[in-house]
């Protein structure tokens, strides 16, 4: 992947304008309960300020109605969060696509953000129009949202096009370097493990991975649909019985590489009282909810995590939320965090899992995008990188 990175860019006394993604978890009354998505934004915000740039910040938050700004989506509480963390005041320009006095008073060394991207017409439709708005106000696009990497829009695909210079923001090559370490040319063996509850997305990812890895390993719901396809049964464990085929495709075509759970923690029904009962696969009854991988299944797995050079995880192996279900989850989290293996993972239950079990500073790269790691692992074009890609394309040619 080649593309401008914005330490490659002399920014002194230029206009720069970061798309950020800031779409932090909130409670009811607006405040920010998790404010990681800020934290891991600032490093851009804090290069571009130290070098003499007018900084210019601008993210999505929620699902506002496009051409309607509403209180409850507002930027408002980020700018306040920000301005904690720069230790500066952080001021809001609401109706910023056209510039204005807020525009023409910009100087080196100023950082305002720029009210919820979404409010406007055509941003989620990559509007031309609006994209070559946008792009008047800036002198340097700087992408620093991996999180929306794999959706084109007027702030992370339009604007790239037409400002002047386009680059890659820290945050968002520090995610392109690390998957491209995991995937492209991965110290072998390289592992995947895929698991989770949202079965359908993750098959075509399994799809994909499974030609490039050395072992796939199954958990969640995607492992109780690996076996039906391997003939076994699951009762009325969650699973998506019409990709059975897909998944018998996959064994069957590389054979030895998915190993298919062989017991089980079952319970009747999710639920912190719920009695937890450990079976062999073929002992399932009709009634029962797998719930968790086995002591032997994990037994099998670590073995394999124990030798691998390269490991690409997302999604927790169990219901690992209830501790009777999250042994596999924690036990596979800790072998990966003792093994010399590069690994690294997404999606918002795996960072979640990997909270819980305390091995965060052991894990190589934590990936902030679930949509966008996933995507790539599916092995698509984000189009957000590759309009930066085009761009350094035709700058080099
Ligand atoms: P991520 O957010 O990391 O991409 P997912 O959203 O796909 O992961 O899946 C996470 C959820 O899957 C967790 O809430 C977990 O409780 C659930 N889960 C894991 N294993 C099972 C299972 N066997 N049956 C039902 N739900 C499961
Ligand atoms: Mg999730």
């Amino acid at each position: 992947m080649s593309f401008l990175r914005l330490s490659d860019i002399d920014v002194r006394g230029k206009r720069v304008f970061i798309r950020a993604d800031l779409n932090v978890p909130q409670d009811d009354a607006g405040s920010i309960t998790d404010d990681t998505r800020i934290r891991a934004s600032l490093p851009a915000m804090r290069d571009a300020l130290a070098r003499g740039a007018a900084v210019m910040v601008t993210s999505h938050l929620g699902r506002p109605k496009e051409g309607q700004p509403n209180e409850a989506d507002s930027l408002a509480p980020i700018a306040e969060r920000l301005g904690e963390l720069l230790g500066r005041t952080v001021p809001l320009i609401r109706d910023w696509v056209d510039g204005g006095p807020w525009h023409a008073a910009l100087k080196s060394g100023d950082l305002v953000l720029l009210e919820n991207c979404r409010f406007n017409k055509g941003e989620k439709a990559d509007s031309e129009p609006l994209a070559q708005r946008m792009a008047k106000l800036a002198d340097v696009y700087v992408n620093d949202a991996f999180g929306t990497a794999h959706r084109a829009e007027a702030t992370t695909h339009g604007i790239a096009r037409y400002a002047p210079a386009a680059c890659a923001g820290p945050l968002m090559a520090a995610e392109l370097d690390a998957l491209a370490k995991a995937l492209a040319n991965p110290a072998r063996p390289l592992m995947a493990i895929v698991a989770g509850s949202k079965v359908s997305t993750k098959l075509s990812v399994l799809t994909h991975l499974a030609q490039k890895v050395d072992s796939l390993i199954v958990g969640g719901g995607i492992a109780n649909t690996f076996i039906l396809a391997a003939g076994g049964r699951i009762g009325k464990s969650l699973a998506e019985p019409e990709l059975v085929g897909e998944a018998k495709a996959i064994l069957d075509k590389y054979p030895g590489k998915v190993p298919v759970p062989i017991d089980a923690v079952v319970a009747k029904e999710i639920a912190a009282s719920a009695k937890a009962t450990l079976k062999a696969v073929e002992d399932i009854a009709a009634d029962d909810l797998i719930l968790d991988l086995g002591p032997e299944t994990v037994m099998a797995l670590k073995t394999i995590i124990a030798k691998a050079g390269t490991i690409v995880w997302n999604g927790p192996v169990g219901v690992f939320e209830l501790d009777a279900f999250g042994e596999g989850t924690k036990a596979l989290a800790n072998a990966i965090a003792e093994s010399k293996a590069f690994c690294i993972a997404g999606g918002g239950d795996t960072l979640a899992a990997i909270a819980k079990y305390g091995v965060a500073d052991r894990i190589g790269y934590i990936s902030t995008g679930g949509g966008a790691f996933l995507e790539f692992l599916e092995g698509k074009t984000l189009p957000a990188v590759a309009i930066l890609e085009g761009r350094f394309a035709a700058r080099a040619g």
